[in-house]
Parts: C-alpha cells; sequence; structure tokens
C-alpha cells in the first residue's frame, strides 16, 4: 500500500508522517531526491538524496523517477522508482512526503492503492507563526512559503481525506485513525 502525505509547508506533516514510523513499524519513508542543499542535522541518504541540478536532469532524461517536480524556483525534488522497489522488495508499505501537486500525481498513479491525506494548517497565520518558530527558513523563504500554501489549500479536496493540525495529538489519534481504516 502507498500513504502520500502532502501539506503546505510548515503545516505539520513532518512532524505528522514521523510520528507515523515511530509507531509502525511496516512502515518506511520514501526518500527524495533534490537539489536543494541539506539544512541542519540533514544527512544524504536519510532525509533525501542530494544531488547536483545536473545530475538530477541526466535522470529524468533516464526516465528513472516515478514523479519530479520543481517544487520551489529552480529547485528540484523527485521520487525514484528504485526507491519504490527497495521499499516493497522489504515488504514495507512505502510512505510519501511530497508536495501538493506531486500528490495528487502519485495518487493517480496508484489508485486504490494509494491513500492520499493532506494536512491543512488551522490558518494562514497559524502558519506563518509555525514557520517562524521551526527557524531553518529565512523571511524571504516564508514568504515564498506562504503565498504557495495559499494555492495548494485549493486543492485539498482532491485528496481522499484531509486532516486540519490544530492540536497535535489530536491530529495524531486522527491519522491513526485513518491508517488503521485503510491498512489494519
Ligand atoms: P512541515 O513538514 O509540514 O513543513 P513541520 O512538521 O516541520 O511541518 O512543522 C512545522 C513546525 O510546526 C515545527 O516546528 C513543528 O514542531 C510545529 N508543529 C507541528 N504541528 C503543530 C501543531 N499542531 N501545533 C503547533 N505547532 C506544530
Ligand atoms: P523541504 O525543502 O521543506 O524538505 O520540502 C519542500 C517540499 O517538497 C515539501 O512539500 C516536500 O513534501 C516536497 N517534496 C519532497 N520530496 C518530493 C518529491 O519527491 N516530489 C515532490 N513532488 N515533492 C517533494
Amino acid at each position: 500500500m502507498i500513504l502520500i502525505f502532502s501539506a503546505p509547508s510548515g503545516s505539520g506533516k513532518s512532524t505528522l508522517v514521523q510520528h507515523l514510523l515511530d509507531t509502525r513499524q511496516d512502515m518506511e519513508l520514501s526518500i527524495s531526491a533534490t537539489t536543494r542543499a541539506p539544512r541542519g542535522k540533514e544527512q544524504d541518504g536519510r532525509e533525501y538524496y542530494f544531488i547536483s541540478p545536473e545530475r538530477f536532469e541526466q535522470l529524468i532524461s533516464d526516465d528513472a523517477f516515478v514523479e519530479w517536480e520543481q517544487v520551489y524556483k529552480g529547485t528540484y525534488y523527485g521520487t525514484l522508482k528504485s526507491e519504490i522497489d527497495r521499499i516493497e522488495s522489504a515488504g514495507h508499505h512505502v510512505v510519501f512526503d511530497i508536495d501538493v501537486k506531486g500528490g495528487i500525481n502519485v495518487k493517480r498513479l496508484f489508485g486504490d492503492k494509494a491513500r492520499a491525506i493532506f494536512i491543512a494548517p488551522p490558518s494562514i497565520d497559524a502558519l506563518r507563526e509555525r514557520l517562524t518558530k521551526r527557524g531553518t527558513d529565512s523571511p524571504e523563504k516564508i514568504e515564498e512559503r506562504l503565498a504557495k500554501a495559499e494555492i495548494e489549500l485549493a486543492d485539498a479536496p482532491l485528496f481522499d481525506t484531509i486532516l486540519v493540525n490544530d492540536d497535535l495529538n489530536a491530529t495524531k489519534a486522527a491519522l491513526d485513525k485513518e491508517i488503521a481504516a485503510f491498512i489494519g
């Protein structure tokens, strides 16, 4: 099975995906390739495969991606076919942490085998506050992410489920219920 998590940046998607991975041994995160630089303690092959734009473009022409997007101007992100094979060979369900457009594309590709979950913030103001507190992005990057968030929220109805992440513990409980209903 495939679980897709998409959300405007800062909604709490990484936090919720981490909760799922910590509590379920049968799930594994699909590690994307990206051309952005590692942030903080991020390591190559753990959060992402950090690669050069030239290498990314080579992989596009080799048809090595399930999907890829230029999520932010000049920054590519994509899921390698080899990554899905790796996780499925291990007998695990695949968890996608992916942008909204990518989430919709992956849902289209996998149909009923996939459950697409949209994590929404309680409001744009709450989103700004979380991104500021997280402290990983410059004020310009935060404004870029917020502008994108407003557009992404309009696509939420295309997902199988929308979880509004207001109180974190309540959202975790709602997520557990959702996963149990889908996978058992
Ligand atoms: P995303 O992966 O969607 O960009 P994160 O999981 O990094 O978002 O969360 C953004 C910030 O908001 C983090 O600092 C996180 O600890 C915090 N956060 C997550 N969920 C909540 C919540 N329900 N209430 C308040 N803060 C939250
Ligand atoms: P960040 O730079 O914060 O790690 O990620 C930025 C956005 O890119 C997030 O919404 C993340 O989910 C998305 N993303 C990560 N990997 C992929 C991918 O393989 N494909 C697509 N389309 N988006 C991705």
